[in-house]
Formats: structure tokens, C-alpha cells, sequence
């Protein structure tokens, strides 16, 4: 499949990871749009928001009970943004579900 987060997933592509388990990855995002900006996918493809479901759900649970550790072994203590961008409206670009953690600085008070 050609799919740049599965690649990531399977060291087809390198990144810098910053935390793994075996439902979850959390990378560096590449172009980062806030002094921190991780991406936290699920390891299984899941095309996006749209595409979750019973048969699928356990992925996004496993997703959310990383984000804390994840934003801790960050040291987001003061708080962050989480954010997942759902199609052409959403702006996603990358069709495997995925949520940007932003934080390490003030963040706008304006989403969108
Ligand atoms: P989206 O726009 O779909 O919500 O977010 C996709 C994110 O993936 C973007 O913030 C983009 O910078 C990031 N991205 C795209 N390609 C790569 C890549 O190859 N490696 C990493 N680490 N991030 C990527
Ligand atoms: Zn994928």
C-alpha cells in the first residue's frame, strides 16, 4: 500500500520517533508547526475520522491512552493541542489517521 505513515510505520522511511508500543507510534512531525509537533498514529491503517468503527475503534483507544505518556516524555506539562484533520475540508493530506500533539509554547486561542 502506498501509504507514507505505514512506510513509517515499517522503517521503509526513517523518522524520529519519540514513542512506540505495539498499537501505537508517535514521530516528529517533518515540517512542525509549533515548537513542538508530534504526529501519533495507529500502527493498523485507518484511512481517517471517517473511517472508524466498532470493528476499528480499539486503534484510537490505544491512540488516546498513549497521548499522555507521549506528551509527558515531551515534557508538555503545561499543556498542548491535539488535532486530527478529516479530508478535503479538514485539509488532511495524509490518508492514515493520525493526531498532531502541539505544544511546547503558547498556542493561538483561534482553531481554524
Ligand atoms: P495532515 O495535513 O494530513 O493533517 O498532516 C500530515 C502531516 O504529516 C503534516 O504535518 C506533514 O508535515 C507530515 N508529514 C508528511 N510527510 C511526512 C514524512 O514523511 N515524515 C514525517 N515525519 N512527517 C510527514
Ligand atoms: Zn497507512
Amino acid at each position: 500500500m502506498d501509504c507514507i505513515f505505514c512506510m513509517i510505520r515499517d522503517g521503509k522511511i526513517p523518522s524520529s520517533k519519540v514513542f512506540e508500543n505495539d498499537k501505537v507510534l508517535a514521530f516528529k512531525d517533518l515540517h512542525p508547526q509549533a515548537k513542538v509537533h508530534v504526529l501519533v498514529i495507529p500502527k493498523t491503517h485507518i484511512a481517517s475520522c471517517d473511517e472508524i468503527s466498532p470493528l476499528n475503534s480499539d486503534c484510537v483507544k490505544a491512540v488516546f491512552e498513549a497521548i499522555p505518556e507521549v506528551a509527558a516524555g515531551l515534557g508538555l506539562d503545561k499543556g498542548y493541542r491535539v488535532v486530527t484533520n478529516c479530508g478535503e475540508h479538514g485539509c488532511q493530506s495524509v490518508k492514515h489517521l493520525h493526531f498532531h500533539i502541539l505544544g511546547g509554547e503558547q498556542l493561538a486561542d483561534k482553531m481554524s
